[in-house]
């Protein structure tokens, strides 16, 4: 008979590093990790230490890495430890801020003080995701495909491209706005316009999946409208803001989350040469150096910290290359078994 335990397979949300861990007992037989890695638990059956392999599997030899409970205690006790430092966050309107975070402040002025870099709630409630692997069936067309990116980088120019080159396949979500209306625009079409009134008590019965202000009025996408694409059968093309991802992994909308990457700099400044910014203050101006630094610093800190959401990541050099290589991903994530997590299981 084979007593041999049943595999189990988890994504991590947090990273490790064995040899910077002062508690494991051997740093040599340990397996380090990042955010998004997927991992095969081969034994659970220590409570602090699990058997454990990264996948793709390159050694047949399993390691150790740190159990649930184990990690939990490790995030507690770093989060009370954390050294003086400037943290820089990213904020939901795009803008970065600079906040001074002193040691031993207490939990509630930390997490006051900057949202963004406080320890993310879900992380510490779950370190690993488990996972399980998904194959879409033939006739289920419809899906919701997210894409992620930093403000500047073409996200909304690649969902707006997209859903023109294919628009019986691709469509967007109708979103919400309390702005008034404009010659030309219908409601229904670009927006649904509605009161402030309205606004707000949708987004106090959780109808929104996202939503935000831009020059004092509020927009958002509420999962009606997402639901309305895909119950035509086509795939909705959303973009949003990281922050809004843990909210949008539901069983129900199984998204696919794509974040689009800068280029390098050099390849930036000769492909965006003729783009112009749009800014909170002034009308529109071309990029600048800055601009562009600002940019990739922005996509890392992203990057870094939701990666393990990322189905895919796709670099936008050329805005039709990515449109043509964003088409094929979406292909292959229809086609190909992908990894899901267990509790999106039907
Ligand atoms: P406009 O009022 O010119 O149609 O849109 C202005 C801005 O509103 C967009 O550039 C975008 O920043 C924001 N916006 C449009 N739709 C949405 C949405 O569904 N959600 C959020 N958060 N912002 C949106």
């Amino acid at each position: 008979t084979n007593d041999s335990p049943v595999p189990v397979y988890i994504r991590a949300m947090v990273d490790y590093c064995p040899l910077q861990d002062t508690i494991i007992p051997c740093p040599d037989a340990g397996v380090a990790f990042g955010r998004g890695d997927l991992l095969e638990v081969v034994d659970q059956t220590d409570g602090h230490w699990w058997q454990a392999r990264k996948l793709p599997c390159t050694t047949s030899c399993a390691g150790l890495i740190p159990s649930v409970s184990m990690l939990k205690s490790k995030q507690r006790e770093q989060w009370w430890s954390q050294p003086l430092q400037v943290h820089t966050c990213i904020r939901p309107s795009g803008f970065r801020r600079s906040f001074r975070l002193w040691r031993r402040t207490s939990y509630r002025r930390r997490r006051q003080s900057c949202y963004s870099c406080s320890p993310n709630s879900s992380a510490l409630a779950n370190p690993y995701e488990e996972v399980v692997t998904y194959q879409r069936p033939p006739q289920e067309n419809h899906r919701l495909i997210v894409l992620v990116g930093a403000s500047g980088v073409g996200v909304n120019e690649l969902r707006k491209r997209l859903i023109k080159l294919n628009p019986s396949t691709f469509q967007g979500a109708v979103p919400h706005t309390t702005r008034p209306i404009r010659e030309g625009e219908e409601t229904g079409r670009e927006y649904h316009f509605v009161t402030k009134e309205l606004f707000e008590y949708l987004v106090c019965n959780h109808r929104f999946l996202e939503y935000g202000e831009y020059k004092g009025h509020l927009y958002g996408t509420s999962s009606d409208s997402v639901a309305e694409v895909l119950k035509r059968g086509q795939m909705c093309i959303i973009d949003v803001e990281p922050h809004s991802i843990p909210a949008l992994r539901t069983k129900t909308l199984k998204p696919y989350i794509v974040f689009i990457k800068p280029p390098s700099l050099e390849s930036l400044k000769e492909t965006r040469k003729d783009a112009r910014v749009l800014t909170k203050f002034t009308v529109d101006r071309p990029f600048t150096e800055e601009d562009f630094a600002e940019l990739q610093e922005t996509s890392q800190l992203m990057e870094s910290k939701y990666r393990q959401f990322f189905d895919s990541v796709l670099v936008n050099d050329d805005l039709q290359d990515a449109c043509i290589q964003l088409c094929s991903i979406i292909q292959q994530a229809q086609e190909e078994p992908q990894w899901i997590p267990a509790s999106w299981r039907a």
